[in-house]
């Protein structure tokens, strides 16, 4: 078959606009000219931008193809771990929509953006109080720059009571994100093994804590989906030492309403507002990672911060330890403005139903699933399980085969190969979102797929074979990313 043929109606490639437009083409139309004619300044001509010359439906059905071979959570199932794929309710989207926000300008003056920086406010006290710790910016524009800030905040910290130190302490079951932040602030990432059962345990702490560290940085729930059990011990231990403890809380989602990071020994922690609080998220699009702090780290958090003066709210600079600005204007507020809707449509009751959902979806695919892929802990999980490849090893198939296979059964595939204390591993996190039919059927494909492992595993070592893109050259794909044509 010839895919240049016939219409493009349900395509299978689609030309670059360059390659469509045709001279003297246009998408728009003025009235004829009622003026004399008066030509440019010299200056003002010469070459322009190399446009192409386009209709209007050109255009339309050019973007509208474009965006149907996107995968998204508002497609089908997106079960990658570690990231909170979650439907994100509309509402959100038009609250972030209303002019009044969405038309603002950020040099405005604080008198003409009372509004915003309310909401900002609010925020800021509801993120206080779901997280247990009562100081908050939220400037970061993501979880990693949350993590920044964070470390920023260890550093003026320690410089403060007279002595820097060198090094931070980072569980093995940390994201990949926090040893790079810490880094960046010029501490050495010292790793910390979890036990057996895929947490920390305080004695391995105890062993590796001293006056040289910084403190600790924990990801809790970590990236096993496991919850760190132990971590009023060990927040006691680095405590003890003259260390901070900071959490990683991208993973909120699991505990929302029900445990505040403040009240279980966490002085510094960063939310993933686009995970956990709903805006749509992935590729890399604009995110919000505000950082929580104890009450006495307030006084280093970034300028400027929002505050309210006999009922008004103002942008103060004057706080003198602070690390100085993360960001750019007031943050990424349109991400501020979903959350914000998020926390308010559900309130306590509804994000803490939502985190038992997440949490209950999760052992749902865990014990559905355990017959069929070997389960690296077999314990409750939280908001996400972790398998591996174990199973599939005498098949001679790999998590790598099982996840592009996912691709043809219509499934975003797991976050695979993360974390890396397992082999092979195979994250899945289903979020509350989806209902127990979609759970169902998707473990109903993995079944099949591992099915398809005995008994034809060309068709996985092949797979995938009904997308638009099928098996690429991973490495040459990531080094000339022109996937088509
Ligand atoms: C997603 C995630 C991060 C990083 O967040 P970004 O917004 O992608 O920078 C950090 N830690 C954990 C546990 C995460 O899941």
């Amino acid at each position: 078959m010839n895919e240049f043929l016939g219409t493009s109606g349900l395509i299978l490639n689609e030309p670059l606009l360059w390659e469509r437009g045709k001279k003297g083409r246009a998408a728009y139309s003025l009235p004829a000219r009622d003026v004399p004619e008066s030509p440019l300044p010299e200056a003002l001509c010469g070459a322009g931008p190399d446009f192409p010359d386009l209709a209007e439906v050109e255009v339309v059905r050019h973007y509208t193809r474009l965006s149907t071979w996107n995968y998204g959570v508002d497609t089908g199932f997106y079960p990658l771990g570690s990231c909170t794929m979650k439907y994100n309710p509309k509402t959100n989207e038009r609250q972030a929509a209303l002019k009044g926000f969405a038309a603002a300008h950020p040099l405005l003056p604080a008198p003409l953006s009372q509004g915003a920086l309310k909401l900002m406010a609010e925020l800021e006290r509801d993120l206080a109080e779901i997280t247990g710790l009562p100081a908050v910016t939220l400037q970061p524009a993501a979880g990693a720059h949350g993590e920044l800030a964070g470390m920023l905040i260890f550093h003026a910290y320690h410089k403060s009571r007279g002595k820097q130190r060198t090094k931070i302490l980072i569980p093995d079951t940390a994201h990949g994100t926090n040893p790079a932040s810490a880094a960046l602030c010029g501490y050495a990432p010292v790793p910390v093994p979890s036990d057996g059962e895929g947490v920390i345990d305080p004695k391995t702490v105890a062993a590796l804590m001293d006056e040289e560290t910084a403190g600790i940085m924990i990801t809790n729930p970590n990236t096993l989906g496991l919850f760190e059990e132990n971590i009023r011990e060990i927040a006691r231990i680095v405590h003890e030492k003259g260390g901070l403890v900071y959490g990683d809380g991208a993973n909120m989602n699991a505990v929302l309403g029900i445990v505040r990071p403040g009240e279980i020994g966490i002085d510094i922690l960063h939310l993933n507002l686009h995970k956990t609080f709903s805006t749509p998220h992935g590729g890399g699009g604009p995110g919000a990672g505000p950082v929580a702090v104890r009450a006495d780290l307030a006084r280093f958090l970034p300028v400027p911060r929002v505050i309210e003066k006999d009922g008004r709210y103002e942008l103060c600079d004057a706080f003198p330890d602070s690390v100085g600005r993360v960001m750019a204007f007031h943050g990424h507020v349109g991400v501020l403005i979903r959350a914000y809707s998020y926390i308010r449509t559900m309130g306590p009751a509804g994000l803490r139903q939502a985190s038992r959902l997440a949490v209950l979806n999760a052992n749902y695919v865990r014990e559905r699933l355990k017959g069929t892929l070997h389960l690296a802990y077999n314990r409750p999980c939280m908001h996400e399980c972790v398998f591996s490849d174990a199973n599939q090893q005498a098949d001679g198939i790999s998590t790598l085969e099982m996840a592009k296979r996912l691709m043809d059964y219509g499934y975003h595939p797991p976050t695979i190969y993360f974390p890396l204390v397992v082999h092979g591993s195979i994250m899945i996190e289903p979020t509350e979102t989806e209902t127990k039919e979609d759970l169902d059927q998707f473990c109903a494909a993995f079944k099949a797929i591992v099915q398809e492992a005995k008994e034809s595993p060309q068709l996985l070592r092949e797979a995938p074979e009904r997308c638009k893109v099928t098996r690429l050259d991973e490495t040459a794909a990531a080094r000339n990313p022109c996937l088509i044509g």
